[in-house]
Formats: structure tokens, sequence, C-alpha cells
């Protein structure tokens, strides 16, 4: 097959391509039509059609892989290894649902879960699915009023949640935070629900927490039928940050969704029924969504859960999981290729990979030398994508299972099928000539799977995602992008304010909302810069109510630390930034605005480009003194 072709024919007749696409999951009902463009940018994929995502990624497979593996669960913190069958883990799934049943959940609810890597947290995902109640995952790093704002958006009927995580070997404890989220909430659910690992050295004992274990047995042979929903009906929502201060619900529908992954998985992963994947990330992101759960239980296939970091015990774990559990597919992040490529090279060539055929890595540029390092160290293909939250699953790849182009170092590859990518330039909406810089853009439908809307807020999807390129009804990915003459396009970073560190995306308005909660702060810019190993940093330029608070070298590391510890307890420590700098004043416009990327580019050490008239120009000097000195 010619990718070209394969590419063009998903754009020109997305009804076709996508009605043959969904044969590859199990409706229970047929749909009626393919696609219904009535109400756009909003698009509706195989209405009528009636199916379960818990159904096809577990029930499905019953019948011929009982006995197979369906989830390989390691945890390096704990030293628990577990292999749950599709027969076990359809047990654990009705056990599951039946517990969250008994507890007033059912179809239409939101379930808010609160869970590190532990296996629970994949039931939990499956049985909302099963019983058309719509997860919420939110990552076990942030802190309690991230988790409140998140339980105020969805109302949950439930939130799910342990003792305690662990990583790196230090436990965190859960459920202060979870009570801290619980008393600021507004509409904080009646009842937590608590897998007890029996890690945290003291638990809190609030009356809303019911403990899992005794009502699992009481259900333990509970048999829960799949709901059939509409294929447009809500399967989950997942949070991410923009440009303002309030995460966005990324909502996902069940139909598309399905079809778009089991579709991905033939022709960017190469995976099929029986293999093992090994997904390094966090259920938390949407990788996890998609690669570490849907995707591979959808095909069929034995995923990988890992709790722990990759270089615990040392930096050969993840190899030897490869050779342990004979993994064939790998995804994780550039950031932890970074971390593996200081560790000593006789770990990775120690472990028997034979049983690999592909490395997958995204969510943050992959720069050169990284790719480089590792397609010599494994000596197999290696293959950067490119998405967002928003899509679900890639947007760029070589599409290896359509046709396996040549990889450009630097590049993701080429737009994937269903997504019509056109870069744009940001100030006419028109498209960009080849090599010339724009906006990377999608037309009008989006393919099956991406988001159908924003939780609750169908104005903010279409003004945040649809009205930003001037003149034209394009979704926008915030992404700056460059495309050569072969289609293959170069991510240029951001185009709002969001910052990319070790993959995580988050929101410097987040960052500058928590710093700026300290009684000692009077303005505050947060801004990226380039960082070795994790892609991005934080850096926070803040300016003090009394300048003289910082006067002395110690006062101001006392300061920092103290604001650091206001972004741990406001947002979590994934949001806290590697180095605060005080300052007198912040470079802004006439008109008030601030010059983040002025003060981005001073604190990589580079001259601003173009600036607009600003109101005094000496903010900008103490930008550039704060930074060398910070540096010297
Ligand atoms: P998230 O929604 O957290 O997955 O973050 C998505 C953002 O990460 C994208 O909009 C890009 O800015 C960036 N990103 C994801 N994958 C890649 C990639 N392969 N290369 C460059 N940037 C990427």
């Amino acid at each position: 097959m010619h990718y070209r072709d394969f590419h063009r024919e998903s754009i020109a007749n997305p009804d076709e391509f996508w009605r043959r696409e969904a044969a590859r999951i199990h409706w229970e009902t047929p749909f009626d039509q393919v696609l219904d463009r009535s109400n756009p940018p909003f698009a509706r994929w195989f209405c009528g059609g009636r199916t379960n995502l818990c159904f096809n990624a577990v029930d499905r497979h019953l019948a011929a892989r009982a006995q197979q593996n369906a989830l390989v669960y390691v945890s390096t913190e704990t030293g628990i290894e577990r292999r749950y069958t599709y027969a076990d883990l359809h047990a654990e799934v009705n056990r599951m649902a039946a517990v969250m049943r008994s507890l007033g959940v059912g179809r239409g609810d939101r379930v808010l879960i609160y869970l590190p890597m532990i296996p629970e947290a994949v039931f939990a995902m499956l049985a909302c699915a099963r019983l058309g109640a719509i997860h919420s995952v939110v990552f076990g790093g942030f802190a309690a009023p991230s988790l409140a704002a998140r339980i105020d958006d969805a109302k949950p009927a439930l939130l799910v949640t342990a003792d305690a995580g662990a990583r790196g070997g230090k436990v965190i404890d859960y459920t202060p935070l979870v009570d801290e989220a619980m008393a600021r909430a507004a509409h904080a659910p009646p009842k937590v629900l608590l897998i007890d690992r029996q890690l945290a050295p003291e638990r809190l004992n609030a009356p809303y927490l019911v403990d899992y274990e005794p009502l699992r047995e009481q259900h333990y042979d509970v048999q829960i039928p799949c709901e059939w929903l509409e294929s447009n009906e809500p399967s989950y929502i997942l949070y991410t940050s923009g440009t303002t201060g309030k995460p966005k619900g990324v909502q996902r529908d069940v139909g598309g969704y399905a079809v778009a992954l089991a579709a991905s998985m033939e022709y960017i992963f190469e995976g099929r029924a029986g293999d093992t994947m090994f997904t390094a990330s966090d259920i938390g992101w949407v990788v996890g969504h998609s690669y570490i759960i849907y995707a591979p239980l959808l095909a069929g296939m034995t995923t990988v859960m890992y709790e722990g970091t990759p270089i615990r015990p040392d930096g050969g774990i993840w190899w030897r999981l490869v050779e342990q559990h004979r993994i064939n597919l790998m995804f994780t992040a550039p950031t932890a290729i970074r971390v593996l490529k200081k560790q000593d090279p006789a770990l990775l060539r120690a472990a028997d990979l034979s049983s690999l055929r592909t490395l997958f890595l995204a969510g943050e540029p992959l720069d050169e030398p990284t790719a480089e390092w590792i397609s010599e160290a494994l000596d197999k293909p290696v293959v950067d994508n490119y998405w967002q939250t928003e899509t679900g699953w890639p947007m760029l790849a070589i599409q290896r299972g359509v046709e396996a182009l040549p990889p450009k170092l630097g590049s993701p590859g080429v737009p994937c099928y269903g997504y019509d990518l056109v870069l744009r330039s940001e100030h006419t909406g028109e498209p960009c000539a080849q090599g010339e810089k724009g906006v990377i853009t999608l037309g009008y439908p989006l393919p099956p799977g991406c988001m159908q809307t924003v939780w609750g807020d169908d104005a903010r999807f279409v003004k945040t995602y649809w009205e930003s390129v001037p003149g034209q009804q394009v979704y926008s990915t915030f992404d700056w992008g460059v495309q050569d003459a072969d289609g293959y396009v170069t991510i240029l970073g951001r185009t709002d304010d969001v910052i990319n560190v070790a993959g995580h995306r988050l929101g410097t308005r987040e960052i500058e909302e928590a710093i700026s909660s300290h009684a000692a702060v009077a303005e505050v810019a947060v801004v990226g810069v380039n960082d070795a190993v994790k892609g991005q940093a934080a850096l926070a330029f803040v300016v003090l109510r009394d300048a003289n608070a910082a006067a002395s070298p110690a006062d101001a590391q006392k300061l920092a630390a103290a604001l650091a510890a206001t972004v741990d307890r406001q947002l979590g420590a994934i949001g806290r930034p590697a180095r605060v700098h005080f300052v007198p004043m912040l470079p802004k416009t006439r008109s008030g605005k601030l010059l983040r990327r002025a003060i981005a580019a001073l604190a990589e050490g580079h001259e601003p480009g173009d600036l607009p008239t600003i109101e005094d120009a000496s903010a900008l000097l103490s930008i550039r003194e704060a930074v060398s000195a910070g540096n010297g």
C-alpha cells in the first residue's frame, strides 16, 4: 500500500474509509450513519451504533484468549508483580463494576480516579466503561487544589483513590490530599472508594472512605452486563492544560475512540493479537489511556503496566523487562530515553532484546542526538509520533503498517490517515509554503477518536480550538511546525503558554497562579526554557511586594524554597519551577501584556527578536541580569 493514496483516500472519502475501519470492533447495534457533519465543528461518528469499550477490550477476547495474559503488572516500588489473563481481568472488572454500582454509579455518572499505577486503576477505568459511567483520571502527581478543581468541573458520583503512591522509593500519602480536596470542593462526591495498598504509614479514616477489599469480597461472583452505549455518548474526560489557568476537560466518545485505536494498532504500531506491549507512561496522561489500556486490549494484546522509575533498581530495569516478558512493542517519552542514555550502556547490551520490534516515542520533541543514540543502541526502528491529549492518537508518524517511509531525524513524520493536517499562517490563515513556519491545523471533521468537546462547555471548545486561526474554521493544535517537500513536518514549539516538562504538559498560567498565592508575591511570569534532560524546564521571574524580602542570598534562597513548596501544595510537584529569579519588574507592553516570549528568549541566553513597544526597557535588563547572575 502507498501511504499517499491511503492518506488521500481517508480525507477524500471519510465515510467509506471509516466504515471499513469500524468493522474492527463489535457493534451490538450497527450504526446507521458513519459521519454526521450537520453541526460543525462538532462531528459525530458511527451514529446510532451501540457498543461498549469494556466489551471490546475484555469480553470479546474471552472466546479465543481467556488464558492469555491481558495485563502484566510490575512495580519496582513495592516489588510486586502480578499477571492477569483475559479471564482474570474480566472477573476483576466485573467485581469493580459491581462495587461501583453498589455505591450508586450508573450510566452517564462521572467517576474520578486518583490512583497510582496499580492494576485496580485499570479495573476501575474498564468498570466505568462497562457501566457506561464516564471516568476522569487525575494524575497522581497533582495536589489537592488541582484535584478539587477537577472534582468541581466533573461533579463525580464517586472518587476512587488509594492510601498511597510511591516514586523512587518515596511513599506519597494520598488520603490527606484527597481529604483536603474533598473539603475544598463544592461538588465533593458522597463516597470515596479506597484501595488500601497498606503503603501509607498512617491512613486517614474519614467518614466518606469506603474500603474496596471487603466490598470486592462481597461482590466476588457478581456479573455486570455491559451497558450498550450509543457511539457518541462520552467515555471519558481527561483534563489538560491550556492558556488559561482553568484546565479543560477533553471529552471523548465511545465508538469513534474504539475504532481509531484499533486502526492505529495496525497502521501505526503494527501490533497484533498476542503481542506484548510496554507503554511506560502514566494512566493520568493520554498516552496511558490510549496505549497502556485501551488500544492493546482492544487488539487482544498483553499490556505491561509499570510502577517505578527507569533507573531503579538500576538503569537496566526496562531492558530486563523486555527480556523477561518478551516485549514486542515499547512506547515512552524522549525524556526517559535521555535519562537512560546517561546510564551504563552495558546495561542495555546485557539484555536480550530480540523480542522487541519497535520503540515508539511521543509527548515532546525528540532531539537528534537522543534519536541517533537509541536507534543505534537498539538497532530497531524508533518511531517518533506527534499528537496531543485532544486527538487521542497520533497525528504525525511514519505509519509503518501502511508504508515504511524512511524516517527523517528531527521530524515525527507525515500526517496520519484521517487527519487533514495543514500548516497555516498565523496572520492570514492561508496555507504555508513549503519550508515556511506555520501553525499546525486540522480541517473539519476531526477523525474518530479525537475530542468531541470540552466537558460541559461547547462554547469553549469552539472558541478555543476552532476560532483561533484567522478567517478559517480549522482546529488549531497550538503547535508551530514546518513541512518539507516530502510532507514531513517538524515541530517548532507551542504557539501558546503551554510548556512541556519531561513529556508532561503544563500551563505556565497554572504555575503562575500557584506562585501568586504566596503572600510575598506581587507579580510573576513563568516561562519554559530548554533543558538537556527534561526537554523544557519552568523558570519563574518573581516581583516581590517587598523587594527587601530577598535582599540577601540567604533570604532569597529561603523565599525561593517557600515558593516552590507553594507550587507543590497548590498544583503538585510536577509544576515546581526549576529556578526562581527575583526581579524588580517584568517587561510588559504599553497595554500591560506580559512579554513572555521575550522573557523566555532572555532566559535561554539569546536576544529577543522584534519587540512591541515596551513600557520600561530596564525590565528586560533586569531579566537578563537575573539570568546571568543565576547561572554564574
Ligand atoms: P499532551 O496533550 O500532554 O500529550 O501534550 C501534547 C503536546 O506535546 C503537543 O501539542 C506538542 O506540543 C507536544 N508533543 C507531543 N508529541 C510530540 C512529538 N512527537 N514531537 C514534538 N512535540 C510533541
